[in-house]
């Protein structure tokens, strides 16, 4: 009888990537995906960085406890960047966890799994450095029509307020022709967007010698047929060259959308964060930016309260949030992250100061992102039509899907029938704050073959016989 699984995500789309080859892996080896009740093997894939981390995997675990004991055979995995960075701690704090395994070694878990049950003992096996590179591994990809490929892993970077090059090591590149084929490999089963992920996409390269690499990888991304979107998460502004801004501006089928961290606007900060840029820097790529993509959508990533920030420095933060006319920002608070240098700078901020001046940030966004909606008003977008993201609404009817700038569009089918992974052409009506509204007539329908994947009750194989779909998570909010 094969046993059933189901793997829990947190944090970053590297964890979605990462958490796809551990469902692909486990149904490589036989194992179905538990569709209801309680699975046999519960995997929990981890964050090390969204606040409050370790109490949420302690968590989780302490209610798993009496779901095992009621659950004869029943096993617990954790994985991801807790895994990595509390290691056997996992086990003496949860005994009833069976299996602990790190971001450098996700190939193992099936394996694991089998030793832990048969030596009726808990397994913890950490790698210090990466072993098997996740994408190679088989994949259970949550969408028929968009897709995470990874083309790096680790950073070379050493922010102070980041916990992540000591939890998934330097950076490691994936060659070219190893990328291509697998984005060929994705359009060639009718997926339509593929998203290139890494901590770090712009320093592809680094590891082979080639500053220009990614660069490279996003024209020959473009010559792929039937793809017809490309987006990657996250750049950083100190390695943003102008060859990348000419590959996006001169590639069709690169999204006019760039998500780049700045997480402050104060030089003072950014120096003692470690970013290796400064404001005008990061100005100076927006206005490159702007020049060639004039209707890109630019998001961003910024922490409120770091360790010694002066009113001074977060007017400095505004000052370039309303310099920039960011589309939108995932914001932070500032909270010490254990095991980074920040962690135990002086001068941290009070909470009540962190807050006030969060508050004051988040007004000053939302005002931009409403602005800047409101201006998309009468606009024709083309949407890839999304499985998930702002259900089938019951009381409009209305369905969702992404513009080619990464925008979130909510439209009106009318008597279409609309599937996911379709595209359509809708014009906008209203402008709100963090999405677009489009309840006129549908302009166009294109049903396509990853819309087709949806209609189909059975369930396609992907190119490694696995079965496949959902909905990807929208780019940012990462960690770089
Ligand atoms: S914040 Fe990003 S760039 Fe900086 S160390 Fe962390 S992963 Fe690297």
């Amino acid at each position: 009888m094969s046993r059933s699984y189901t793997v829990r995500t947190y944090g970053c789309q590297m964890n979605v990537h990462d958490s796809e080859r551990m469902a692909g892996l486990l149904e490589s080896s036989g194992y179905t995906r538990a569709v209801s009740g309680d699975a046999d093997v519960v995997v929990i894939n981890t964050c090390a960085v969204r606040e409050n981390a370790a109490g949420r995997l302690y968590g989780n675990l302490g209610h798993l406890r009496p779901v095992k004991e009621a659950h004869p055979g029943m096993q617990i995995a954790v994985g991801g960047c807790l895994a990595q960075k509390d290691r056997a701690e996992i086990v003496r704090r949860a005994p009833w966890v069976d299996v602990v395994f790190g971001t450098h070694n996700v190939h193992a878990l099936p394996v694991l799994l089998e030793r832990a049950r048969h030596n009726a003992q808990a397994q913890v096996e950490i790698a210090e450095s990466l072993e098997v590179f996740p994408s190679t591994l088989p994949a259970r990809r949550e969408s028929a029509y968009a897709g995470w490929v990874s083309i790096s892993v680790g950073c070379n970077n050493t922010c102070t307020f980041c916990i992540v090059p000591s939890l998934r090591g330097t950076e490691k590149d994936r060659r070219p022709g190893e990328i291509l084929s697998e984005v060929q490999a994705l359009a060639a089963e009718g997926v339509l967007e593929v998203t290139l992920l890494g901590q770090n996409v712009n320093s592809y390269g680094v590891e082979f010698g080639d500053r220009g690499a990614f660069a490279k990888l996003l024209r020959s991304c473009g010559e792929v047929p039937g793809l017809e979107r490309v987006r990657f998460t996250s750049p950083h502004p100190r390695d943003f060259t102008s060859d990348v801004i000419a590959a996006m501006a001169e590639t069709p089928n690169v999204c006019p959308q760039l998500h780049m961290p700045l997480q402050s606007g104060s030089d003072d900060v950014l120096r003692r964060m470690r970013r290796s840029y400064r404001s005008s820097r990061y100005l100076s790529i927006i206005d490159e930016v702007r020049a060639s993509l004039p209707d890109a959508a630019i998001t961003t990533d910024i922490i409120v309260g770091f360790p010694g920030e002066t009113e001074e420095d977060f007017r400095a933060t505004l000052d370039v949030v309303a310099a920039a006319r960011f589309a939108s920002a995932f914001t932070f608070q500032y909270s010490p992250r254990p095991g980074t240098p920040a962690a135990s700078l002086p001068d941290q901020v009070p909470k009540a100061v962190v807050q006030e001046r969060y508050m004051r940030l988040v007004a000053l966004q939302e005002e931009i992102s409403w602005a800047a909606n409101r201006a998309l008003e009468g606009r024709v977008v083309e949407l890839l039509v999304a499985a998930g993201e702002g259900k089938k609404d019951s009381a409009t009817h209305r369905l969702s899907g992404r513009a080619r700038d990464g925008r979130l569009v909510h439209f009106a089918p009318g008597d279409a029938r609309i599937r996911p992974g379709d595209v359509v052409e809708v014009a906008i009506g209203y402008g709100a704050p963090h999405h677009l509204v489009a309840d006129g007539p549908v302009l166009s329908h294109r049903r396509t073959r990853a819309g087709d994947l949806h209609d189909t009750p059975v369930r396609p194989t992907t190119g490694l016989g696995l079965p496949s779909f959902g909905a990807p998570a929208p780019v940012g909010g990462g960690c770089s």
